[in-house]
């Protein structure tokens, strides 16, 4: 569904991902881990053509992408939530689900899928006429994920959606990921600091360490490697 082939993407002179090579199908859940600066969102923001790689190629669905502006990346299917959950804060619950559904003519699907982001989040039914920047964060949270549903994406990018919640919100956020994957079909590409939560939920994992992919593999694998347990896990196994 999606390849990245030697993707190279600067900031300036500097070089935030040297050579980045994944592929995800159709179905699955991805996980990409890795230490603050890696370089994991910069791999969310090529993808999505905000920070464009200035030399190798994306496909999507085998065609590339890495030309097109990030509003016709949307267009094709692909919706990111970015870090830090940007809603329209001055904008209500409902307001923000529309937005998420711009592209879309499809008034009984538009209408079909606000039902469905309401029964994956109830709390957000009840604060529909709530003004976004009211949440709490978790809400908020929840609310970015919704709004990039709305625009019935074939592939979902979240970066870091565990990021400063509460366990429990945190639970709830990684059970509805599963969720959309298994009854909905979604295709998710999840970029996590939270290694732990982001391997257990997801089908197969890379490790990025200073703008390059050093370890990939399945979730389980992943799981009991010894580096990836040391570096990302907090597990220290005695010698
Ligand atoms: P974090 O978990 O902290 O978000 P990350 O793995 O997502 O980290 P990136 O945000 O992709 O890492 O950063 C990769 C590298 O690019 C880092 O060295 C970072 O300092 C640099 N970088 C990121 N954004 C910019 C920017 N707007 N301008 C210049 N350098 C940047």
């Amino acid at each position: 569904m999606l390849e990245l082939s030697n993707v190279q993407t600067f900031y300036g002179n500097i070089k935030a991902l040297g050579g980045v090579n994944i592929k995800i199908s159709e179905g699955e859940i991805i996980a990409l881990i890795g230490a603050n600066g890696a370089g994991k969102t910069t791999t969310l923001m090529s993808i999505s053509g905000i920070v464009p790689p200035r030399s190798g190629k994306i496909f999507f669905m085998g065609k590339p992408i890495h030309l097109l502006s990030p509003h016709e990346i949307v267009a094709r299917g692909i919706s990111q939530v970015p870090e830090g959950r940007r809603i329209f804060s001055q904008l209500t619950v409902k307001e923000n689900l529309d937005m998420g559904a711009f592209l879309r003519k499809d008034k009984t699907g538009i209408k079909k899928d606000m039902e469905h982001v309401f029964s994956l989040f109830p709390v957000l039914h009840e604060r529909r006429h709530q003004i976004g920047g009211t949440l709490s964060g978790g809400e908020q949270q929840m609310l970015a994920i919704s709004r990039a549903l709305m625009a019935r994406p074939r592939l979902l990018l979240l970066d870091e959606p565990s990021l400063g919640l509460a366990p429990l919100i945190v639970k709830l956020i990684f059970q509805v990921i599963r969720k959309i994957n298994q009854e909905d079909g979604a295709t998710i590409f999840l970029v996590e600091q939270n290694a732990n939560m982001a391997l257990k939920v997801a089908h197969r994992g890379y490790v990025m360490d200073n703008g390059e992919i050093t370890i990939q593999g399945t979730s389980e694998k992943l799981l009991h490697n010894e580096d990836v347990k040391k570096a990302y896990l907090g597990i220290v196994t005695a010698t």
